[in-house]
């Protein structure tokens, strides 16, 4: 660990941010990917030592990302918003062959997770073909059992339909057979008359 300013006094840290600020230069502020440390990250402790946008007690990071995977650097430790970047970096930049072993391994990784972003699409194209085909199937389904519903409601229709006539048949056949049965009685009587009549004429 490379020794930071111990400044507790606000002067002199306002005068270290002055300068930090002013000479500042941008690549500062693009803060690496960082992954944690449990042995190092963390708020720095050790000093006052804040960020440079914020005035916020900085932290300690372990970069992961490209040539710089593994480096510690202290920086800022604002979670939203801008993070205004390293402040310091703690281990000097690697070996310039561990920097191509490092870029290579990325390399690798990018590739491996651009293959997997397009199965991923290829996959959720698929996915959606299926749903399409399961609602087409859905919808068929329902057609069907619409049509069935309505072959059996038209036989059960037909069926109430011979029923009534048939009812309507036999009301009919009543109402002719009593009204022949009402003759019948007429005709009967009328004949007994006749006969009374005839037996009356006789005596
Ligand atoms: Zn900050």
């Amino acid at each position: 660990m490379p020794s930071w300013p111990n400044s507790n006094e606000t002067s002199d840290d306002d005068d270290e941010y002055m300068s930090e600020f002013t000479s500042m230069n941008m690549e500062y502020f693009q803060t690496p990917d960082t992954v944690i440390d449990p042995n190092f990250s963390g708020l720095v402790t050790e000093s006052n030592r804040r960020c440079i946008l914020h005035r916020e007690r900085a932290g300690k990071f372990v970069a992961f990302e490209g040539t710089d995977t593994g480096r510690r650097f202290i920086g800022c430790a604002t979670e939203d918003g801008v993070n205004c970047g390293v402040l310091e970096w703690v281990d000097a930049p690697w070996p310039v062959i561990l920097q191509r072993c490092l870029t290579k391994l990325w390399d690798m990784y990018h590739e491996k997770n651009l293959g997997r972003v397009q199965d991923k699409e290829a996959h959720e194209i698929e996915v959606e073909k299926l749903k399409k085909e399961l609602d087409s199937l859905g919808n068929q389904y329902s057609q069907l059992v619409d049509d069935v519903s309505k072959l059996l409601d038209y036989q059960d229709g037909q069926k109430s339909h011979d029923m009534d006539y048939t009812i309507q048949t036999i009301n009919e056949l009543k109402e002719k057979k009593h009204q022949l049965e009402e003759r019948a009685k007429i005709e009967i009587q009328m004949e007994k008359l006749k006969l009374k009549k005839e037996q009356r004429c006789i005596l």
